[in-house]
């Protein structure tokens, strides 16, 4: 049996929300949403780790169109994202949209019919009109290429597949990878671990968190005079836009910055050896900076060791590093981030002409503003290529995204079109100015390696610019820039 819709939203995370929630307010009603796991939330629901919270405050993280009075803390954590996304299941009728345990694994499209075709792992088979990739940028982990690995007769898992049954106390830990997600996770489980083993390759530049809970005379305000969190959000938004310039334009504004990290790192470090190793020497900004305040303080503890000398292979019983030394370990968690920049289709996608998209992206994926893709028609992607941000709310580039979606079906609709394609110069040329952009900011000439980047040194994550600018590119449909084909 097929199931036929308008629209299939691929994914239940942010983006799949905002582009269900918005459809519906477009009258459009026959869509499904098909997600992988057994609960919406996407990247929030995965990742549950202990100490998982947002680094960007939830007054910006969170839909314009839906603003929260209830936060509890300038960054919330994870449990109260997916409660907020839960709430917006409810409040705009979603969940009897969403089908769960619904792992895509191809879709088709059919150029007669001007229709995908989509299948899902078990066998069920959909077909719509359009289709809405909003599997995430961030949901598919890494796991590293490490001699031995799967060797190890302990406890391992994944930052972003955290065991629910795992409880930390008594026990020797080790965590690989010194990002977002380790920097969140070393600090809650340190006071309980036996011994906590942290091998860091890279040091990353860290900030203070200027986090605290909100307080209930605020929640009242924004409760009861709604303009005053608005006004609020406003701040934030320019306030986050502000540091975009030193990432693009002005990297002067970095070197204050990096100046303040160091002093931080000195004020909270006060063994100079430690403070050596966890001294970056990369320029900030290349990799995503981090914001935390109690990081720094537990790695200074007697339980914690950060290790630099580099992994030479995991064994049965634990990892030995290139200078011979073995340490014995009972549950080592791996905190390598995400395959990011590389086969960046989560499942086999097959355009005009039985066009591969992985295949058509091999040398780098490209998009136009991240959502569609030349031989692709009618395909629209959320958090698509080179939308990703280094200094704001992702969540700005997904409605802005999604806002161009609906531009574009209401034209497909409007006139009565089989599909639509984008032109291929218009991608091509696009990205030549995207990549031209990127090759003078920080993220290019930073002297780091980043999951921002292919092997092969392409930046095919971050938007090189402000989000206002995102925001007005995304306005309208261009309907010059496409193939029109009823
Ligand atoms: P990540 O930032 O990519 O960090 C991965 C870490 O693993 C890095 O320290 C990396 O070292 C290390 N690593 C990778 N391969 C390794 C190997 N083979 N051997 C040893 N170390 C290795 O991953 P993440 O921490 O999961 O964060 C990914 C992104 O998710 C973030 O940048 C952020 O956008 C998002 N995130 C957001 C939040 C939030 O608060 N909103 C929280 C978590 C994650 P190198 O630096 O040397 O490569």
């Amino acid at each position: 049996m097929i199931n036929t819709y308008d629209q299939l939203i691929i994914g239940s995370g942010f983006a799949g929300l905002c582009a269900a929630i918005k459809l519906k307010e477009q009258g459009e009603n026959n869509f499904v949403i098909l997600e992988r796991n057994d609960w919406l939330g996407g990247t929030w629901y995965d990742n549950h780790y202990p100490g998982a919270a947002c680094d960007v405050e939830s007054h910006l993280y969170s839909f314009s169109f839906e603003p929260n009075p209830n936060w509890s803390r300038q960054f919330s954590p994870q449990q109260e994202i997916l409660k907020y996304m839960e709430h917006c299941a409810e409040k705009y009728d979603l969940y009897k949209h969403l089908q769960y345990n619904t792992t895509v694994t191809q879709a088709t499209f059919d150029e007669a019919k001007g229709i995908w075709n989509v299948s899902a792992e078990g066998g069920q088979n959909f077909s719509a009109r359009s289709i809405i990739t909003c599997s995430g940028g961030l949901s598919q982990p890494m796991f590293p290429d490490i001699k031995g690995i799967d060797s190890f007769k302990g406890t391992m898992f994944h930052s972003a597949k955290w065991e629910k049954k795992f409880d930390a106390k008594g026990k020797t830990v080790a965590v690989i990878g010194t990002g977002a997600s380790a920097i969140q996770i070393v600090p809650t489980i340190a006071p309980d671990v036996k011994q906590l083993y942290l091998f860091q390759r890279t040091p990353p530049w860290i900030m203070p968190k200027p986090d605290a809970e909100i307080s209930s005379l605020r929640r009242w305000l924004y409760n009861n005079l709604p303009f005053t969190q608005a006004l609020y959000r406003r701040r934030l938004y320019w306030q986050h836009e502000l540091m975009a310039l030193g990432f693009i334009k002005r990297p002067g504004i970095l070197k204050f910055a990096s100046k303040l990290s160091l002093r931080f790192l000195k004020q909270s470090v006060p063994d100079e050896k430690l403070r050596e190793k966890l001294t970056p020497s990369y320029v900030m900004g290349c990799k995503r900076v981090l914001i935390s305040n109690d990081y720094y303080p537990a790695l200074t503890r007697n339980n914690v060791e950060v290790i630099t000398d580099g992994i030479q292979q995991i064994n049965e019983t634990g990892v030995l590093t290139k200078d011979g030394v073995q340490r014995n370990i009972d549950t080592i968690i791996i905190a390598t981030g995400f395959q990011a920049a590389e086969e960046v289709s989560r499942f086999a996608v097959n355009g005009r002409n039985g066009m591969d998209l992985n295949e058509a992206w091999r040398e780098g994926a490209e998009a136009y503003l991240g959502t569609t893709v030349s031989g692709f028609p009618n395909m629209f992607l959320v958090v698509g290529p080179n939308t990703g941000l280094g200094h704001s709310s992702m969540i700005l580039m997904i409605e802005a995204q999604v806002n161009l979606i609906m531009e574009s079906l209401k034209a497909l609709k409007q006139k009565q079109a089989k599909f639509i394609d984008l032109k291929r110069d218009v991608q091509q040329e696009y990205n030549r100015d995207i990549q031209e952009k990127l090759s003078h900011t920080v993220w290019q000439n930073g002297g780091c390696v980043s999951w921002y980047q292919m092997k092969n040194g392409k930046n095919v994550t971050l938007w090189p610019g402000f989000t206002f600018t995102f925001m007005k590119r995304t306005k309208k449909f261009e309907e010059e820039k496409y193939e029109i084909v009823n």
